[in-house]
């Protein structure tokens, strides 16, 4: 592990949503000397600049300088930087040592490690796991769920438990390091972020990294009705476990059967630290909704308008839809192109929405896949060339007793920061609908 004091550490990414602040903070407080290169110009990162204030930091932004790559000592790298771009490619032929923000958490953290990951219910599983834990235990919860635990490592003590969502952008990174966590637990496994990972095959060779480097007194808790990864249970190295999603249910405040799943998966990771059924269930039942996720978001004249932004994939648009009576829900759904089939999600809409609205540069791909599978005009298919008129169409398309649901499947690039901003947007034009009457 590489003493930090004195040396210099260039960051690659801040990110204009903060992802690279947590870590830039931590190593100034290491004494290292920092550089963050972002190719992004200063004007589009001011929140994340402004959060560095006060920082001996050396901001390099506009575009990469090759001599902060070769020059430093350690590079750090953000996990949405794509880990190929030339720069990258000339540190490491020049054998410069490379690390990311959950690589350097991961060598120094003194508790056993509780991992997660998966295509969807990351968020909420590892959110779950952290209350149901929290009863008995100190749990520092944080990774790809937005919280860095690098500040949070002199506070973390060998009997504390740490519970981390890991991204396949993040354990993609993992793999440098050769080391997973104790406990581990996949949620699914469906097609996601192949405009990043290429194939399917490399996105699960990242996901894999969960276990691929854990040892014998390690265990691998799977999804026992995911196809796609029950089989990865002969690839691991410790003792496999496997949740049932449909098991006896708990009683949940949280709509919709995937937060069943996610319950049943947390619950399976709680058991391995002698919780009992009944502290888990108590923990699940006060559990709320994270932000942005199928979260009741306004409601008016008998239409309620969920915001579930944080849903970018198709798999995510199904059970979202799953979650209301046929034929009530009119959805939003669009946004920037990951390169995944959207046929079964057309299909699900067209069996079960009222209407949809499409938007961003997937509009006409999500149309065409519902019109393919609809039998005659319902689900009425609309387009909108914002998401203030989407919700506008929506809003005059639903009766009584209908649901007004933004279900992207798709990320919000195209169209907005990220999918915390387009979610925020959706409620405040909810809300403006909803007193303008315009519903
Ligand atoms: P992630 O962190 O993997 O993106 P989240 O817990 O943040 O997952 O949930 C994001 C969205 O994914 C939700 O709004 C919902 O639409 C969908 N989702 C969550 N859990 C599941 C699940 N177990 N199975 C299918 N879809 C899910």
């Amino acid at each position: 592990m590489i003493d930090l004091a004195g040396k210099k550490v260039t960051v690659v990414g801040l990110g204009r949503f903060g992802g690279g602040i947590g870590v830039t903070q931590w190593l100034c407080g290491q004494g290292a000397e920092v550089t963050v290169s972002d190719r992004a110009m200063a004007g589009d990162l001011t929140a994340s600049i402004a959060q560095l204030e006060g920082l001996d930091v050396a901001l390099h932004l506009g575009e990469h300088d090759l001599n902060d790559f070769l020059q430093a000592d350690l590079l750090v790298v953000s996990p949405a930087i794509p880990q190929d771009i030339p720069p990258l490619q000339a540190a490491e032929k020049a054998g410069v040592p490379r690390s990311s923000e959950m690589n350097l958490f991961i060598e120094r953290c003194p508790a056993p490690i509780v991992g997660i990951t998966g295509s969807v219910g990351k968020s909420t599983t590892t959110a779950m796991v952290g209350e149901i834990l929290a009863a008995d235990h100190t749990v520092h919860v944080g990774g790809n769920i937005g919280k860095s635990l690098l500040g949070d490592l002199e506070a973390i003590k060998p009997d504390h438990i740490v519970v981390l969502e890991l991204s396949s952008f993040q354990l993609d990174q993992v793999e440098s390091l050769g080391v997973s966590p104790k406990i581990s637990l996949v949620t699914n496994l469906t097609p996601n972020h192949l405009d990043r990972h290429g194939t399917m095959d490399a996105y699960a060779r990242a996901k894999q990294n969960i276990f691929r480097f854990q040892d014998d007194s390690s265990v691998l808790i799977l999804n026992s009705a995911d196809e796609a990864t029950t089989g990865w249970g002969d690839l691991a190295p410790g003792r496999v476990e496997f949740f049932d999603p449909h098991a006896k249910p708990f009683k949940l405040q949280v709509t919709g059967r995937h937060n069943q799943y996610n319950a049943q998966a947390a619950w399976a990771i709680a058991r391995e630290f002698g919780v009992d059924r009944q502290t888990a269930a108590d923990a699940l039942w006060e559990f709320q909704s994270l932000s942005h996720r199928l979260q009741l978001a306004a409601e008016g004249r008998g239409v309620k308008y969920y915001n579930d932004s944080k849903c970018t994939t198709p798999g995510g648009l199904i059970v979202a839809l799953e979650a209301f009576a046929p034929r009530t829900a009119v959805v939003i759904a669009g946004g920037s192109d990951k390169n995944v089939s959207f046929d079964e999600m057309g299909a699900a809409i067209a069996k079960l929405a009222k209407a949809i609205v499409v938007i961003g540069a997937t509009a006409d791909k999500i149309a065409a896949s519902v019109e393919l599978s609809r039998t005659d005009s319902t689900p009425e298919i609309q387009k909108a060339d914002s998401l203030q008129t989407a919700v506008k169409i929506a809003s005059s398309l639903a009766i009584s007793g209908d649901v007004v649901l933004l279900s992207p499947a798709c990320a919000s690039y195209d169209m907005f920061t990220n999918y915390q901003q387009r979610g925020d947007l959706f409620v405040r034009l909810a809300e403006e609908c909803i007193a303008e009457g315009t519903q």
